[in-house]
C-alpha cells in the first residue's frame, strides 16, 4: 500500500522566518552539459525569459555536484539532471492568483481554500521554486541518453504515477526512486512525496521536514539574479 504524506499549506505556516544571512546568498546557472550536472529546461508553462539556463542557490549547485559524484561510484555514465529550479516570484503570484480567482467564491474558509490551491499551485509565501532551493531532478545515464525508468515521465502531474509510493510502477524503477532521494537525502535535501522528483534545500518544506525553526532562504524576484 501506497504511503505518502503531503506536506500542507498549514506545516508550512509553522516556518515564519527565513535566515536574512544564508538568503544573501548568490545564485548559479546551471550548466547545458556538464560531466556531473545538467540543467534542461521541461516545463510545459513557458518559463523561458531568462535564457536557456536554469537558476539555483550556489549551494544547492554545490550539493548537487556531490550527489552526482556519489551517483558515479554506482555508474560511470550516471549524472543528474534538473528540469527545473528558480520561478521567478511573480510568476508564481501570477499563476496563484489567476487559480484563487476562479475558485474564491466556492469556499467560505480561507484556509481550506488556500490547502486546495496549494495542491495545484504552491502559496507564494511559503513556495519552494521561488526561493532557488527547489529542484524537479532525475539521473540522467549519458551513455544511454537518456532519464533512468523512473515510472513515470518527470514533470507528468496527471496521474497519482507521480507520488513517490505507488503501486503502479515496475520493481526497477521503484528501486530508482529509492537510490534518487536516498543519494539526495544524503546532501541534505528534503523529499516531496507528491512528486518524486522534486527536491529541495534551505526552503520551508526543506525546514519543515528537517525540524528547522528558520528557512535558509526567501522568495526572489528574477530582477534580483538576472539584471537586465
Ligand atoms: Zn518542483
Amino acid at each position: 500500500m501506497a504511503n505518502n504524506h503531503f506536506v500542507r499549506y498549514e506545516d508550512l505556516l509553522t516556518i515564519e522566518e527565513y535566515d536574512v544571512e544564508t538568503d544573501k546568498e548568490e545564485f548559479t546557472l546551471l550548466p547545458l552539459e556538464d560531466e556531473y550536472v545538467i540543467g534542461k529546461y521541461q516545463e510545459r508553462r513557458n518559463m523561458l525569459e531568462y535564457g536557456h539556463q536554469i537558476a539555483v542557490r550556489k549551494s544547492v549547485y554545490e550539493k548537487l555536484i556531490k550527489v552526482a559524484k556519489d551517483l558515479k561510484k554506482i555508474d560511470k555514465n550516471y549524472k543528474i539532471i534538473v528540469v527545473y529550479g528558480f520561478r521567478d516570484m511573480k510568476k508564481q503570484e501570477k499563476y496563484f492568483n489567476e487559480i484563487l480567482e476562479e475558485v474564491k467564491d466556492k469556499f467560505t474558509d480561507e484556509l481550506e481554500m488556500y490547502e486546495y490551491i496549494h495542491e495545484k499551485i504552491a502559496v507564494p509565501s511559503v513556495s519552494g521554486h521561488p526561493t532557488g532551493g527547489a529542484v524537479d531532478a532525475a539521473i540522467y545515464d549519458a551513455k544511454k541518453n537518456k532519464i533512468l525508468d523512473f515510472g513515470s515521465e518527470i514533470l507528468d502531474y496527471s496521474t497519482t504515477m507521480c507520488y513517490y509510493e505507488t503501486d503502479n510502477i515496475s520493481e526497477e524503477a521503484k528501486k530508482n526512486r529509492k537510490l534518487l532521494r536516498n543519494i539526495m537525502m544524503s546532501e541534505g535535501f528534503a523529499p516531496y512525496d507528491g512528486e518524486w522528483w522534486h527536491f529541495s534545500y534551505g526552503d520551508k518544506e526543506w525546514a519543515f521536514y528537517y525540524d528547522k525553526e528558520k528557512s535558509l532562504y526567501n522568495q526572489v524576484e528574477a530582477s534580483r539574479i538576472f539584471k537586465k
